[in-house]
């Protein structure tokens, strides 16, 4: 397992950036593991926006269909439980692929702009938002079980545009689901007691960045 603490780069095309994404880093990544390694991946696209980086960059890269397999590149769809539904049917066609040794490695990216008190985007509630890193991790685990080995699983950060006072917990509650679910390593971290509650999405500006 790894945690790269970075953004998203899940909406630059091969020709130029876009939104915060300066380059196609999951595009980059993924077929330099294919071409030196061998191995095909999939994205866990918890961002509240649809991570088209790869979907774009199909016809400039052919082999990246190959390194990312159709399919492999998962943006729940929806709101709220419609959403966890979604990702809970998906997870279970990728589940198929692992086993089937399809898809080699896993990277997880649960954007904190998919939380409903984020300016620029909000699908779920805090519990919902939690529920989701609950059912990756859980995921997870039931694969290690059926393959009697870990599965390769790297984690980023991806969008999150609220106060840092925010977005920070909110990572910090899903590393810490992650190492009690995966790693069996007690935290003693609350999600629900350093998560502040109630904040207004436009608290950080909405639509108003500023050079002051
Ligand atoms: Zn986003």
């Amino acid at each position: 397992m790894a945690l790269s603490p970075t953004s998203g780069f899940h909406h630059a095309t091969p020709g130029r950036g876009d939104a915060f994404c300066t380059f196609s880093g999951q595009v980059i990544a993924a077929l330099k593991l294919y071409r030196e390694k061998g191995v095909s991946g999939a994205f866990l696209d918890l961002d509240a926006h649809f991570g088209n980086s790869i979907e774009h960059s199909r016809a400039f890269a052919p082999d990246l269909s190959l390194a990312v397999p159709v399919g492999a590149n998962i943006n729940p769809a929806g709101e709220g439980q419609g959403y966890l539904d979604d990702l809970q049917k998906k997870l279970e066609m990728l589940k198929e692929q692992i086993l089937a040794k399809r898809i080699h490695y896993v990277v997880f990216c649960h954007g904190a702009d998919s939380h409903e008190n984020d300016p620029y985007g909000g699908q779920l509630s805090t519990e919902q938002w939690l529920e989701a890193s609950r059912m990756v991790y859980g995921w997870v685990k039931e694969i290690d079980t059926a393959r009697g080995a870990p599965l390769p699983l790297s984690l980023s950060l991806f969008g999150g545009y609220q106060h840092m006072d925010f977005v920070l917990p909110l990572h910090a509650s899903d590393l810490a689901i992650c190492l009690e679910t995966l790693c069996g390593v007690q935290t003693g971290f609350q999600p629900e007691e350093r998560i502040p509650q109630g904040i207004e999405p436009n608290w950080y500006g909405k639509g108003q960045w500023s050079t002051e």
